[in-house]
């Protein structure tokens, strides 16, 4: 660890393509004595004071040829990104300047930094645990403002700090029962299985809460899929254009668009969702259930939820129910469209279907647009009003919350059944254990490695 600490890493830091400025950064014991050999301006960088800005140009160092016109910003150890002496050089944009920059400081002695290198450092180094470490990647992938925050919240350590406080109690807990386990026979003060369980309970259930958060918050990071369902001409593309007009649409990179369906991304509330409407299918000669619902129940089996559209201004058509035969009812909505031209569908009528909830709406005109998105936002995020979480949980740390709550699940049926305090003991080292794998106080070198391979280089 210490051999591969020893190296100084570079790498261009900023996206490649044409823009106004590129910055490589340099980290490592010799980043100083490296920016000296390339660096061309009035003072030495292993003269300057630490976190202070030079101008002057980068030469090669072997040729001396001229390769840009540059600002360098010196930071000494350890108050840097990396807790190293860093250099971050600041050139023009473009495909080249970059590169000829890199790769005079690699001719100098730096070494090419892998991905996710400097956060790398940032955690060996003890700067950062591996929680905000994490959080640095999700900062720059989250798409929304919400996982932005979230992964902000997580870089100031809100989230750190609650596994720690978790890891605590537990903590306690191993100590009450570890209590008497090294007494002679003679001498073990009596264990209490339903004092302790009494202790136990209420810490599972607050575990419980934070891990049914992280799911929560999980599915809504990675997003939803929200499908409009209904016979043709009731209004769904009309209604997914106006959510689409009304909600920021997300750039996705992902090449997800299916044929034959339209899906738009949007932000809504912090929440990416992808909107699926299946319109694009008619019946042309054919069945609806051939070709229509048969498209919308293919697409149904991934999607979290269904917003139903009916046209509420005409009577219910047979194919309304044979939409309705399909549908998951705990996860639809019912939408009743084109409220401007009247409505006929009563409440009994409706009452026939197991549907909790309806909204009248007109995608025409855009009354009841609002009520809809607040209803089907509330559905979405279930009930969990402060949806937003203390950090960003990604799947491997969920992982662990999942199997410190069964681990703690253990610790509550092993008391329950009064096993020895011996094999309570070793189950609730396991919760702790799993709170060590988050935090990466507790992790070997490859899962190491295998998470920030994940990162961008430069980061
Ligand atoms: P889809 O087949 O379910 O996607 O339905 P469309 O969105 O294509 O709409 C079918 C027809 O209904 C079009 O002529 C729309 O202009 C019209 N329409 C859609 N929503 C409304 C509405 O709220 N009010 C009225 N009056 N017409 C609507």
């Amino acid at each position: 660890m210490s051999q591969w600490l020893s190296d100084t890493i570079a790498a261009i830091a900023t996206a490649p393509g044409e823009a106004g400025l590129c910055i490589v950064r340099m980290s490592g014991p010799d980043a100083l004595k490296i920016a000296d050999r390339v660096f061309l301006g009035h003072s030495l960088p292993s003269n300057c004071q630490s976190h202070t800005v030079h101008y002057g140009h980068i030469v090669d160092p072997v040729s001396k040829d001229r390769v840009d016109e540059v600002l360098v910003t010196i930071m000494h150890k350890p108050r840097t990104y990396t807790c190293e002496d860093v250099v971050e050089i600041s050139g023009h944009g473009g495909m080249r300047p970059g590169t000829r920059i890199l790769e005079a400081l690699i001719l100098a002695g730096a070494r090419l930094a892998g991905p996710g290198e400097f956060t790398k450092r940032a955690f060996l180094n003890g700067r950062v645990d591996l929680l905000q470490a994490e959080a640095v990647a999700e900062i720059i992938r989250g798409r929304t403002d919400a996982a932005h925050r979230a992964g902000l919240r997580q870089l100031n350590g809100d989230f750190s700090r609650s596994i720690n406080e978790y890891r605590g109690k537990y903590l306690d807990l191993l100590t009450l029962i570890e209590v008497g386990i090294d007494f002679t026979e003679e001498d073990i003060p009596e264990f209490h299985y339903s004092h302790f369980l009494s202790l136990a309970k209420p810490v599972h259930q607050s575990l419980k809460d934070l891990a049914n958060d992280a799911r929560n918050w999980r599915s809504l990071t990675e997003g939803l899929r929200l499908l409009l369902i209904g016979r043709p001409n009731v209004g769904k593309s009309s209604l997914l254009n106006r959510f689409v007009n009304h909600e920021r649409a997300i750039v996705d990179p992902s090449p997800g668009t299916t044929r034959d369906t339209i899906e738009e991304m949007i932000d809504f509330n912090g929440v990416p969702v992808s909107l699926i409407d299946t319109a694009g299918i008619r019946s042309s000669g054919r069945s609806i259930e051939s070709q229509g619902v048969e498209r919308s129940l293919r697409e149904a089996e991934s999607c979290d939820l269904f917003l139903w559209v009916i046209d509420g201004s005409r009577e219910l058509q047979k194919e309304d129910e044979q939409v309705y035969q399909h549908l998951n009812v705990e996860k639809t909505l019912g939408v009743l469209n084109k409220s401007d031209i009247g409505s006929v569908l009563t409440k009994d009528l409706l009452s026939q279907f197991d549907i909790q909830e309806w909204v009248q709406v007109s995608a025409l005109t855009g009354e009841g647009f609002r009520s809809l998105k607040e209803t089907l936002f509330k559905k979405m995020v279930g009930a969990h009003d402060n949806y937003e979480s203390q950090g960003v949980v990604n799947v491997r740390q969920l992982e662990c919350l999942e199997n410190a709550l069964a681990h703690s699940h253990q610790v509550l049926h092993l008391l329950n059944r009064e096993y020895e305090q011996e094999v309570i003991a070793i189950e609730v080292k396991e919760v702790v254990s799993q709170f060590d794998q988050i935090l990466g106080l507790e992790i070997g070198e490859d899962l190491l490695d295998n998470i920030f391979s994940s990162f961008c280089i430069g980061k």
